[in-house]
């Protein structure tokens, strides 16, 4: 779609479209991260989970709303169109995060015959189960196909591309902060139902300002051949209808795994293998020899996500339960909430992805940039330090059960530097390395990796849990010292990884051929 086909320049010289997708997916991730602000708290305080396993149900929903994306994207590429795609997914979250909304009883432990026994309403916890897989197919048909829609505003040559990128990129955490700030607000108190409410009403925000605005996409959002929509299947209705229904099976199948952790490890284990396998047997057979390298350099630092991601998203389970448990959030008098920590990340973002630019711009400018795999290497680096940082801070405390505050801002800043070092970064190479005939696939992989991360992310969060009851630990000492003992050993590893990324730099530059 070429940019001058869309009128006016009335969003910093971007098209106007550019404002609907930068609003939709604002509100799409206010309610994404406002309830996943909300969402440990919600498995270990209303539903009474242990720690681990509360860990393996939030690792398996953060996995599996970036497996979907695949999918729907290719529902949208074939069928849909990126339009109809993002007014689905839309609704589907609207009725998932209602759907979180409703509570019922809070759940309570009591003596059994093999010791203590946790009832939970099984009416409720099913509501629950199946709101989260109304999220999860929902964010599959909106988040990739509203990144898509930005892209679509643009021709391949366009110089403001990148730019409209990092504005949509600040719209993503602009609704990041401000969901982890009302919804975690709500939660201290309100309770949850207003808090997952609250992500509800935003997301209707959303679906509101896309259908008032899809007209200004034009021909990029329809479907690339709206006649095959109106084919009948063997069913007797349209494709269309079809394609709806079957995501209300996907909603179903979503439903049910989210009961099952292990196996939403298994079906990840599996995709992962055969992506991995089909982009090495593409590159080998499809591919010209420098094609071929760029190709296995770009698997190849996906696969840093992997550890990225499982480190890095310790923030909205482990982090957050140990921020709640123990760092002292009194603030002249007044307690902030755990939840609200998660805002932290997204206001860093906010202000430094624009001096991130500057100073890659700049560097540039002296011939100093970083190359990719030397910023892929510095972001996990920079990970690690901040783990290391906040045992530092544990270990000058005064109170053993209690950390200051600003230890935890300071890992959150250096979290979100590395950010800045792989994640829009990631995108970028994703696009520049790939063959384009492929660079959908690669795109995918490139989800799939993160979704590799968030699963591991469980695992850990896992390794980090403590005995509770009535969801407050027993020992905040000692869970102090577990949350500390894999925070040190995470920081270790993560800075060797990264140093070790840092010395094979000049091999990968090589096969990239000045990409
Ligand atoms: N924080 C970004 C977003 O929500 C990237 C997340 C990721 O790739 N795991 O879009």
């Amino acid at each position: 779609m070429n940019s001058t086909m869309h009128s006016g320049t009335e969003f910093f010289g971007h098209p106007k479209a550019l404002v609907i997708c930068f609003l939709t997916e604002m509100w799409e991730r206010f309610s994404y991260y406002g309830m996943r602000a909300l969402l440990i708290f919600y498995l270990t305080q209303h539903f009474l989970f242990s720690d681990e396993i509360a860990a393996g149900i939030f690792g398996s929903y953060i996995s599996l709303v970036y497996i979907t994306p695949v999918i729907g994207g290719i529902i949208a590429d074939r069928y849909l169109g990126p339009s109809k795609a993002v007014v689905l997914g839309a609704l589907l979250l609207v009725a998932g995060h209602f759907g979180m909304a409703l509570e019922g009883t809070k759940a309570i432990e009591q003596m059994g015959a093999t010791g203590t026994e946790v009832i939970r309403d099984p009416f409720y916890l099913q509501v629950f189960y199946f709101s989260l897989g109304l999220i999860i197919v929902g964010v599959g048909f909106l988040k990739g196909n509203i990144s898509t829609l930005v892209g679509s505003l643009y021709t391949r040559e366009d110089p403001r591309r990148d730019g409209a990128y990092t504005l949509f990129y600040m719209g993503i955490n602009l609704g990041s902060f401000l969901g982890a700030i009302i919804c975690g607000f709500l939660l201290q108190y309100k309770g949850f139902s207003w808090g997952f409410g609250a992500a509800g009403i935003g997301m209707l925000a959303g679906l509101i300002v896309f259908i008032k605005g899809r007209h200004l996409f034009g021909s990029a959002g329809l479907p690339s051949e709206p006649a095959l929509l109106k084919q009948p299947t063997a069913i007797g209705i349209s494709k269309e209808w079809s394609i709806y229904l079957l995501s209300i099976g996907g909603v179903i199948v979503c439903w049910q795994l989210m009961q099952s952790p292990a196996v939403v490890g298994g079906l990840l284990g599996t995709t992962l293998v055969l992506a991995v396998a089909l982009v090495i047997f593409y590159s080998f057979t499809k591919c010209a020899p420098i094609d071929r390298d760029r190709m296995l350099v770009c698997l190849f630092l996906m696969s840093y996500q992997v550890i990225f991601w499982s480190l890095f998203e310790q923030t909205a389970s482990s982090l957050s339960l140990m921020t709640d448990r123990n760092i002292d959030r009194v603030i002249f008098g007044f307690e902030v909430p755990a939840a609200a920590f998660q805002s932290v990340n997204a206001f860093f973002i906010i202000t430094l992805a624009p001096l991130f630019n500057i100073l890659w711009l700049s560097l540039a400018k002296r011939g100093w940039e970083p190359s990719t795999p030397t910023k892929f290497a510095l972001s996990i680096i920079q990970l690690g330090l901040g783990f290391l940082v906040l045992v530092y801070g544990a270990s000058v405390a005064t109170d053993p059960t209690q950390v200051a505050i600003i230890w935890i801002v300071l890992l959150y800043l250096l979290h979100t530097t590395g950010e800045l070092c792989i994640s829009p970064v990631g995108l970028s190479m994703t696009s520049r390395l790939s063959v384009p005939r492929v660079v959908g696939m690669m795109m995918g992989c490139w989800f799939l990796a993160s979704a590799a991360g968030n699963y591991v992310s469980g695992t850990i969060a896992a390794m980090t849990g403590s005995a509770t009851v009535g969801g407050e630990v027993v020992d905040p000492a000692a869970a102090l010292q577990t949350y500390l003992d894999v925070y040190q050993s995470a920081g270790l590893y993560s800075i060797a990884a990264g140093l070790l990324a840092l010395a094979i730099v000049p091999i990968i530059k090589h096969y990239m051929h000045d990409a």
